[in-house]
């Protein structure tokens, strides 16, 4: 998953950054790294786990500057949290770079072998120095009118994006300049923000939230934005067919605060919870919400609906989220540490469930064993999002084909294994139309029709 954050001609640097990757930790929990220019060197700064606690005060001291980039971690390929923390850097035709990368490059494989037999050599095992190296090995024809001065960025930059095909938003430092682009297809959200003379990019616009700072846009699919002392120039790389961007941001990944793809992701689960009570006839006492991804459309099903709304799962909000947690023992664990059900609400009632989706159903059939544990009469489990039957290449570490629930049992299967009364998920209809579908989404999670 990850996430990615950049300001240019920031005021107070190490606030700055730390702040606005602090803003995006449910995005990666595995480890989180800064870099920055410190007048023309660039220092970097890497830590394992949790913002809160890896960085430390001595580290932000150490933080000056005006321009920085910062990576929060989660890995979808390469192996270990720690050697694979960005930003990278790297030396790309006698210039010291640093890369911070959101997505996950499908041909990162082949052309790393390639790469590799022509005898350059990799620093880490995951996916995004292809970029750099790519950079390094050639320069491409800039098709379009530019600066002078981007001249040379552009051509390495323009020869690294035709090799690579997947799903990449990128942030760079680069001689002074920070860059940033998005993909084609735009899978992944990047958004720009204004504080002052402070220019700043976001995953989310939860950042920009954090830091009082104003959203502009979205980094448009298939456009470079590069900033530096002569201003902000936007060229545009690619026009894409049409965009992808991911569904299951809506549905999972951002904060219900954030606007992502220029939406409220609030509004949008809201929406689903409305349209998935508008096709449900169950009758029930109240709406449990699986906090924190089900609260939103358990508000928008209840209100559908006219039912009261409990909070009848306690969420600890010390344990982090289960789903991006990389192995199933640490999954299951976390579940027990981190949702606690509350008996005086739950107790003798008939309840609609309400959860965000069913990925292998594990983390599902512990939550509904909790619930029974503290005598609940019914249990009716509704899910905001179309059962996942795809595994993602574009970024999200989803499982196997054959660990997604939904491709192993039908809906009484699935009903069965989970122990509940009655199981319904949103159509795909109805979640196209709440996330306003124009052909414009990846769904491949639900459609297993894969973009690339
Ligand atoms: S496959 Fe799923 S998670 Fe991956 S980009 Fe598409 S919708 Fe998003």
């Amino acid at each position: 998953m990850c996430g990615i954050f950049g300001v240019y001609n920031s005021q107070n640097l190490s606030r700055d950054l730390y702040l606005g990757i602090y803003a995006l930790q449910h995005r990666g929990q595995e480890g989180v790294g800064l870099a920055f220019y410190q007048g023309k060197s660039l220092k970097v700064i890497k830590r394992e786990g949790l913002i809160l606690e890896a960085l430390k005060e001595e580290d932000l001291k150490g933080i000056r500057g005006k321009v920085g980039i910062a990576h929060v971690r989660y890995s979808t390929s390469g192996e270990k949290a720690g050697e694979n923390l960005q930003p990278i850097v790297r030396r790309v035709r006698g210039k010291e770079v640093a890369l911070a990368h959101n997505g996950n490059l499908k041909n990162y494989l082949p052309l790393k072998e390639k790469l590799k037999g022509e005898g350059y050599t990799f620093n880490h095992s995951s996916d995004s120095e292809v970029f750099l190296v790519l950079m390094e090995r050639g320069k491409g024809e800039i098709p379009f009118k530019v600066l002078e001065e981007d001249e040379e960025l552009l051509s390495s930059l323009l020869y690294a994006l035709r090799e690579v095909r997947g799903a990449y938003n990128l942030l760079m430092l680069y001689e002074g300049k920070l860059v940033a682009l998005r993909d084609p297809l735009g899978f992944r959200p990047l958004c720009v923000g204004l504080k002052g003379k402070s220019l700043y990019f976001s995953s989310e616009s939860v950042s920009l939230t954090l830091l009082g700072a104003e959203y502009l846009r979205e980094v448009k699919p298939g456009e470079i934005v590069v900033v530096d002392e002569r201003g902000i120039r936007s060229y545009h790389f690619n026009t894409p067919d049409g965009e992808k961007k991911c569904a299951f941001e809506f549905v999972y990944f951002a904060r219900p605060d954030s606007y992502v793809f220029g939406r409220s992701v609030y509004e949008v689960r809201k929406e689903i919870g409305k349209i998935l009570a508008q096709e449900d006839d169950v009758e029930g006492d109240l709406v449990v919400p699986v906090p924190d991804s089900g609260l939103v459309p358990a508000l928008g099903y209840a209100q559908e609906k006219k039912l009261p709304l409990e909070l009848g799962l306690i969420r600890n909000h010390y344990a982090g989220r289960s789903f991006i947690e990389p192995t199933q023992r640490r999954r299951d664990l976390k579940v027990l540490m981190k949702l606690s059900p509350n008996e005086w609400v739950l107790k003798g009632k008939r309840i609609i469930l309400i959860d965000d989706s069913i990925v292998r159903g594990t983390t599902s059939k512990r939550i509904v064993q909790l619930l029974k544990g503290v005598g609940v009469k019914e249990i009716h489990l509704r899910v905001a999002s179309p059962p996942v039957i795809s595994p993602c290449y574009y970024g999200i570490d989803t499982p196997t084909y054959e660990e997604l629930i939904a491709n192993k049992r039908d809906l009484e299967g699935i009903r069965e294994y989970l122990g509940v009364d009655s199981l319904k998920y949103v159509s795909l209809e109805g979640f196209k139309r709440a996330i306003g579908y124009r052909g414009d989404f990846c769904l491949a999670c639900w459609t297993n029709q894969h973009p690339l």
